[in-house]
């Protein structure tokens, strides 16, 4: 951040633009603020020139903004054993997947030797506001320590990391509080929010009520994408395990689909009736089976390239029950809501599709499904654009749609062969470097390689569909640079993190104002 650009400054140029009044006025202070200082004001940060004994570590991938201090625990289990002792704790680990996430919840920060922008922890961390650096590549963890080269720091030892840096020191770090309470940004962000609303939404990605909550604290205008496989975590994980495990219609299968279902209901019926009457974008199971599976995956399960595997759409045709089960859940929660006295208002939104034919199928199903429930409630049903293949053919599968959800982490991974969970500590930061890419692509969005697909894909699927809704899910939707060109590229919305709200509001403002020009 420059130095200019302080919270006294911003305070000093929204006291000015309202003491004038003009709108002129107003539009010059929303073009003039850095979206950095909105994201450095969001966040702790570090007051390194306070910080004794800080000592330089390693570095990753800044994957999570702020900065945080702790002690170190290697499992979600010390995680939850240390926080209740009253300890701040830091998780560092190989990677996380969704077991570990009630562990990466509780903790101040999530350090990680593999993963990028797009990986499991990246993804959850940003999601919840968790300061996170991965992909330090060359952190060892053993058994009691962890160490880079010579330097060693044993479990339990205070760390502190700079997620909007990438840095890991060794020692605590003394943090200045975030200052989202601010209430000049507050009024600027209103101002934004004029200038933008008519031309781009802005919605979160969230799959609790406290998330929805918070989002809509932070301006969201509805949920672009609730993460369904974040409801099957934590005690609910073996539920999940013992579906996938079950064979076709056995008891056992219709058991599990059960207790998932009323599990489903409950957590939808919150994330809607709180966001309602907003739209809320239900995306139905997702999962990667080994995130789910674990160390339990037997061999029949066993995959190379899982992110390539049966995930989305696919594991949901080789298990019909799965999407009925998901839909009758969904119809449930609508209900529910219903029952409250609120109006509900969802989609439906289907992963990983690359083939209409794929949609078509499971539409079938779905439709058959909600075709118990009044019309006005009937839920649309869209489909993420997530593969290349569906962006090319994007309008065939546009007649199938009511709406299009650009998933552009798995669009970056599979337009340009990158696997989101291996490439960015080794590859994209030399690439970076070197000059040979000019930025992380999972960061933000390639405007000419995936951005230009998806422009294709947008013009394809309008003129099959016209009036089709179209917008983007994927961690580039809080990106601003990403956020600038998704805008000219005629989205309708951008979905982020409720964390990033703020920051894609200003970000989609300036976006607006400087196609004004
Ligand atoms: C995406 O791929 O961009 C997306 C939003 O889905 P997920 O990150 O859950 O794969
Ligand atoms: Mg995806």
């Amino acid at each position: 951040m420059e130095n200019e650009h302080t919270l006294d400054w911003l305070i000093a140029l929204v006291e000015n633009a309202k003491s004038i009044g003009t709108e002129e006025e107003k539009k010059n202070a929303v073009a003039s603020v850095p979206t950095s200082l909105v994201e450095s004001l969001m966040h702790n940060t570090a007051l390194t020139e306070t910080s004794t004994e800080l000592k330089l570590f390693g570095k990753g991938i800044p994957a999570s903004p702020g900065a945080a201090t702790g002690v170190i625990c290697f499992s979600s289990d010390s995680v939850l054993d240390a926080t209740d002792e009253g300890k701040k704790v830091i998780l560092v680990c190989h990677e996380t997947s969704p077991a570990d996430e009630i562990g990466m919840r509780m903790a101040e920060g999530i350090l990680t030797v593999r993963g990028g922008m797009a990986s499991h922890a990246a993804v959850v961390a940003r999601g919840w506001g968790i300061p996170a650096v991965v992909g330090v590549s060359d952190l060892e963890i053993s058994e009691k320590e962890i160490k880079i080269g010579e330097n060693r720091l044993e479990e339990g030892a205070y760390i502190s990391l700079d997620g909007s840096t990438g840095e890991v020191f060794s020692g605590e770090m003394k943090l200045r509080e975030s200052s989202e309470e601010i209430s000049e940004l507050k009024i600027l962000l209103d101002w934004a929010d004029e200038i933008r609303s008519e031309h781009i939404k802005v919605r979160a990605n969230s799959d609790t009520r406290e998330d929805t909550e918070r989002a809509l604290s932070f301006g969201a205008e509805g949920i672009g994408l609730c993460r369904t496989e974040h409801m099957f975590m934590g005690d609910r994980l073996p539920l999940i395990q013992r579906f996938i495990l079950a064979s076709e219609e056995s008891e056992e299968e219709k058991e599990s689909l059960n207790e998932l279902m009323n599990a489903q209901r409950l957590d939808l019926s919150e994330v809607i009736s709180a966001m309602a009457p907003n739209p809320v974008t239900v995306r139905l199971l997702d999962a990667p089976l080994h995130e789910f599976l674990g160390e339990e995956t037997p061999d029949e399960w066993l995959e190379h390239n899982p992110m390539l595997g049966t995930r989305g759409v696919r594991l949901a045709i080789l298990r019909e029950q799965l999407y009925r089960m998901q839909t009758r859940a969904l119809i449930g929660a609508i209900l529910d809501v219903r029952e409250m006295g609120k109006k509900p208002n969802v989609d439906i939104m289907i992963p990983l599709v690359s083939e209409v034919s794929e949609l078509d199928l499971v539409r079938s199903w779905i439709e058959e499904e909600v075709a118990s429930v009044e019309e006005e409630l009937r839920p649309s049903i869209g489909t993420m654009i997530e593969t290349p293949r569906a962006a090319i053919t994007a309008d065939q599968i546009a007649k199938s749609a009511d709406f299009f959800s650009f998933g552009t982490n798995d669009l970056t991974q599979l337009v340009f062969g990158f696997s989101r969970d291996d490439i960015e500590s080794r590859v994209i930061g030399m690439y970076v470097n070197e000059g040979i890419l000019s930025a992380n692509p999972f960061e933000t969005l390639d405007a000419l390689g995936v951005g230009d697909v998806m422009k294709q894909a947008i013009s394809k699927g309008r003129k099959a569909n016209p009036g089709l809704e179209i917008g983007v899910c994927g961690e580039h939707g809080g990106d601003p640079a990403s956020i600038k060109f998704l805008f000219q590229a005629g989205v309708d919305y951008v979905s982020c993190s409720p964390f990033r709200l703020p920051i894609a509001r200003l970000a989609a403002a300036q976006a607006v104002l400087s196609s004004s020009n």
